[in-house]
């Protein structure tokens, strides 16, 4: 593969030594593939948490906000700050329960905090009265994700103190808006959505008919017409909108799959790495940390500018395999923090400078970023999350 020869010298000074490649033109096909699930008027909140899982929320947003999302999902205030400093005018939902304190920095930054319990309703509150303003909020149901939300079968013991802290009628107009706070929104979030068929089928009905009940039950509390959001990719693959009038996809869009049974999502992101080192060593060479790795023969070894201090997970010790020029290279010893060998023995001639792939394509020899999640023992999700900001980002030119 001529693509993967090292450039000549003049061109290598600028190179990085390790770098992300991010194919945006696949991102919105994915996103495509995902809204041909959905009906017709289903409104999107891209999840953009985690600086874009990963991948850099700057040109991330840049990009989707093409197919004119409704909103997007963060995780942060910090998150969704940085959101409105890069212009985005869209609404921002911030998913994890904000932390006492920073309600004030998320009114002032027009966020939609996701509400757990009265607790954050009232300080919410208190904050919207400081500020001055009204504040929107989306109320999240616990319907056996069991991390954040009102207890789906306690909502009837809360409904009361909503209604209170809403108060909602003190300013004799029911829209919802007039006063402190407003629920314009009521959502909940699977845990097995990923999970085999059969058992992604039945939870989902299970927590879907807990949250319509909780739902109900919460009606008086919620402004009219509120945002209804159950599905992430997932979910939305298998459920489309699942009863709601939102998702909330992720994973899927960036190239993750999400269940066998499921559509594939184009890939949308190779690592790669340069090769820094090629050395020949005899039989009884050991290598790496420990010397986990020792020739057995003869062996040829090029080491890669790559290490877990840029998210190759050290798990892939003696057992992960990279590309190099379209074959599939083993990992041998253990990963370095800046740097990993590969076996090269009885590959064609590799020289330093050439590119090695980590997580690619299957014509790149290199793992797929499921098969590397597979086998360093996570998900995709902590894959990309996890690749460092010491690789650079690099989009590919949109066609
Ligand atoms: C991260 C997240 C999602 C997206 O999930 P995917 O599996 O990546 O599609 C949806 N909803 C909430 C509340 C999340 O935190």
């Amino acid at each position: 593969m001529s693509t993967d020869r090292a450039p000549d010298r003049s061109d290598a000074v600028d190179e990085p030594r390790a770098w992300v490649e991010i194919d945006g033109d696949a991102i919105l096909r994915n996103l495509d593939t995902l809204r041909a699930a959905l009906p017709p008027d289903t409104r999107l909140i891209p999840m953009v948490k985690a600086d874009g899982y990963g991948l850099g929320v700057r040109r991330l947003v840049r990009l989707v906000d093409e197919r004119d999302p409704w909103a997007w999902g963060v995780a942060t205030v910090a998150e969704g700050l940085e959101l409105r400093r890069l212009g985005q005018e869209r609404p921002i939902l911030v998913f994890s329960p904000v932390s006492p304190g920073e309600e004030v920095r998320a009114i002032r930054g027009r966020l939609t905090p996701c509400l757990s319990d009265v607790e954050a309703l009232v300080r919410l509150r208190s904050a919207a009265e400081e500020v001055g303003v009204p504040v929107e909020a989306h109320l999240e149901v616990d319907t056996g994700m069991g991390r954040a939300g009102l207890r789906w079968d306690r909502v009837h013991e809360w409904a009361s103190y909503l209604v209170e802290a809403t108060s909602r009628d003190c300013e004799g107009d029911d829209s919802g808006r007039g006063a402190g706070v407003a629920l314009t929104g009521i959502f909940t979030h699977f845990h097995s959505a990923d999970e085999d068929q059969g058992r992604a089928r039945e939870t989902i009905d299970e927590q879907r008919d807990r949250f319509d009940r909780a739902r109900s039950a919460l009606a008086p509390v919620l402004a009219p017409d509120p945002v209804v959001h159950l599905a992430n990719s997932a979910a939305a693959l298998r459920d489309g909108a699942a009863g709601g009038t939102a998702v909330r996809p992720g994973i899927f869009l960036y190239g993750g799959h999400v269940g066998p049974d499921l559509p594939a999502p184009e890939p949308v992101v190779r690592v790669r790495a340069r090769v820094i080192r090629v050395v020949n060593v005899p039989e009884g060479a050991t290598l790496g940390y420990g010397a986990t790795h020792q020739a057995r023969a003869p062996e040829r070894w090029a080491t890669l500018a790559i290490g877990y201090g840029d998210g190759l997970p050290r798990r892939l010790s003696n057992r992960g395999c990279v590309g190099v020029h379209g074959c599939r290279a083993p990992i041998v010893g253990r990963i370095s923090m800046d740097t990993s060998v590969v076996d090269i023995t009885g590959l064609p001639s590799t020289r330093p400078g050439d590119v090695a792939t980590i997580v690619g394509r299957p014509d790149d020899g290199a793992p797929s970023l499921d098969r590397i999640a597979t086998e360093a023992e996570t998900i995709s999700y902590e894959i990309l999350t996890g690749l460092s900001p010491r690789l650079p980002r690099r989009w590919l030119p949109q066609t």
